[in-house]
């Protein structure tokens, strides 16, 4: 097996059969031209394939160890995809807190009866067990959970999901497959948002389901291709283009990520840190079992409430308030306000995000920058809600 990192570096390189290219070529074409009456080409319409998205596509099956993928024009796009699978009446499990967008898009569908939806605490294996003892069409996992970093047992999800007949799903974004391979665990489909870590420059919107069997992968083509829901050949290139450095930056990023969550940890403003690398977090043994490496996301919150916040995020230079993440710049985001101020207020708080609490998406800015900004910026925020 070629090594993962020689995949996210080179697959697909200098195998241009027009001019020997080493970088493989951006296809713009909408179209493809049939060279006989009848007798269509590989490619006819980009809308159901197209060689820089399906270079694409074969890169994140191989860094996943799937069958195939397919690539989409969003991370809601693709969770919108996963959800053809699914009919009138089937149940849907999904994780109590996870991502906004994915908990509007499950309740707003299953309120229409696409589907029947139920929220589970994942941490809970009791609740988990009693939801999997009836039949179930998908179950849905994040991990590490958006924004508390709760890590959940993927291989024990997938055992149980069997005998509900029900597929697995996971949401490997705030991982990436340089260090976490749901497949290999149990998942029959992992879901990307590719915005974030693959393609890593914040400046491309994309989504990719993977399957981990092919007779999936056909139907999950067939379904993109009916719905129109796959990605531009333009942000395909840029996204290949940004996995190429994949593993150096998420490498470099959780090295810092760590100095940070361990900086804070000591901090007297600072009243909690959730990050796994941590010792005291209640998931760092099973994020050692499955995964390659503690990620570079943490979520903290702060002493002092709503108006240490406001000082807080006032007072950073470095750091930038945006919803993102993974990007090579770092960004700290306020979840009640911003990625998941459209889950209802006792959804959030069954969940355990309160208005103390800020994520924050460590980029690949020197260390020291981001510490001192961090301890400028909390002695600004107590000083901001004593005042
Ligand atoms: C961002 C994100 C999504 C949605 O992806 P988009 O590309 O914004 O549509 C889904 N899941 C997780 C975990 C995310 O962080």
């Amino acid at each position: 097996m070629t090594d993962l990192k020689t995949i996210a570096a080179a697959n697909g390189i200098a195998n241009d059969t027009a001019f020997g290219a080493v970088t493989p070529p951006l296809y713009l074409s909408s179209n493809f031209e049939f060279r006989k009456f009848e007798h269509a080409q590989d490619y006819e319409y980009s809308r159901t394939s197209n060689p820089t998205r399906d270079l694409l596509a074969d890169t994140l099956a191989k860094l996943e160890g799937g069958a195939g993928a397919v690539v989409t024009s969003s991370g809601m796009a693709a969770l919108n995809l996963i959800l053809s699978l699914v009919k009138p009446g089937d149940r849907v499990i999904a994780p109590h807190d996870c991502y906004g967008g994915t908990y509007r898009l499950l309740r707003t569908l299953s309120d229409k009866g696409h589907f029947v939806v139920e929220f589970v605490d994942q941490q809970d294996k009791d609740a988990v067990a009693a939801t999997l003892k009836q039949r179930a069409s998908l179950v849905m996992v994040e991990t590490p959970s958006n924004p508390l970093m709760r890590v959940v047992d993927i291989k024990a999800i997938a055992m149980k999901a069997k005998l509900a007949k029900a597929r697995l799903v996971v949401d490997n974004t705030f991982l990436s497959p340089a260090l976490q391979q749901p497949i290999a665990l149990g998942a029959d489909f992992v879901i990307h948002s590719t915005t974030k870590y693959l393609n890593g420059h914040s400046d491309v919107v994309g989504g990719a389901v993977i399957a981990a069997n092919s007779r999936d992968v056909d139907e999950l083509k067939a379904w993109a291709n009916l719905l129109g829901v796959t990605g531009s050949p333009f942000d395909s290139y840029l996204t290949l283009r940004g996995i190429r450095t994949l593993f150096p930056r998420i490498e470099q990023q959780q090295k810092t990520a760590a100095a940070v969550a361990e900086f804070l940890d000591r901090r007297a403003e600072v009243k909690a840190v959730h990050y796994p690398g941590l010792a005291n977090h209640p998931g760092r043994e099973l994020a050692l079992r499955q995964q390659r490496g503690f990620g570079a996301m943490l979520s903290f919150e702060l002493e002092g409430g709503l108006d240490a916040v406001r000082g807080f995020v006032a007072a950073l230079k470095v750091f930038t308030l945006a919803e993102s993440l993974g990007g090579v710049e770092s960004l700290i985001a306020h979840p009640t306000t911003m990625t998941h101020a459209g889950m209802s207020e006792d959804a959030r708080s069954a969940a355990g995000i309160n208005d103390s609490l800020l994520r924050v998406s460590i980029g690949l800015e020197a260390e020291e920058d981001l510490l001192s900004d961090l301890a400028f910026s909390l002695t600004a925020a107590s000083s901001n809600s004593a005042g």
